[in-house]
C-alpha cells in the first residue's frame, strides 16, 4: 500500500488526481499505475487501469493482489473481474464504495484498509480542485451519484465517485 500511495503522491505532484495502484504477485510489485486523468485528458486512464496497462502484459493475473489507495470504480472493478485477480487491498472506500459488492459477487476478496492518510489525500484535492472535480462528475452515469438514501445530496456535496 506505500507504493500505491507512493504513486499517488507522484500523481499529485504532476497536478494530477492522486489516486495510485500496485499489482503484486508473491511479494514482488509487478506494476504500478497512477490516476492521469489530468495528465493525458483521458478519463479512462484510472491508476488501476493505468497498473494494469504497466504490469506485465502476458501469464495471467490469478496468484496476483492489486492493491489501490481507494476502492474501484466499476470501471477497474471490471477489469479486475476480466483478467481474473482474485484479491483486492485498497486504502479507503469512502470516495467510491459502489463497485465492491460488485467484485464481492464474483469471488474477489476485497479488503479495506481504511487509511485516514488515503481518505486525507482524497478529501484535500477534492476540496482544493471542486470546480474540477464537478466537471469529472458531470461525466459519470448519474445513478452512481445518488445512491438510495442519499438521494437529497447535491452534487457538489458529493464525493462518492472517481473521475
Ligand atoms: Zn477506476
Amino acid at each position: 500500500m506505500r507504493a500505491a500511495i507512493e504513486e499517488a503522491l507522484k500523481g499529485l505532484k504532476e497536478g494530477g488526481v492522486p489516486i495510485g495502484a500496485v499489482l503484486v504477485e508473491d511479494g514482488k510489485i509487478i506494476g504500478r499505475g497512477r490516476n492521469k486523468r489530468v495528465q493525458q485528458g483521458d478519463q479512462l486512464m484510472h491508476a488501476e487501469i493505468d497498473c494494469l496497462r504497466n504490469a506485465r502484459l502476458t501469464g495471467g493475473y490469478h496468484n496476483t493482489i492489486l492493491y489501490s489507495t481507494l476502492m474501484p470504480c466499476y470501471l477497474c472493478a471490471g477489469a479486475i473481474v476480466q483478467f481474473g485477480i482474485k484479491k483486492v487491498v485498497v486504502g479507503e472506500s469512502n470516495s467510491a464504495p459502489e463497485a465492491s459488492d460488485f467484485m464481492e459477487s464474483h469471488g474477489i476478496e476485497v479488503v479495506n484498509l481504511d487509511m485516514k492518510e488515503c481518505r486525507e489525500l482524497m478529501e484535500r484535492y477534492i476540496s482544493e480542485n471542486r470546480t474540477l472535480w464537478n466537471e469529472f462528475l458531470s461525466e459519470l452515469n448519474p445513478d452512481l451519484l445518488m445512491p438510495s438514501g442519499v438521494k437529497s445530496k447535491s452534487l457538489s456535496d458529493n464525493t462518492s465517485a472517481y473521475p
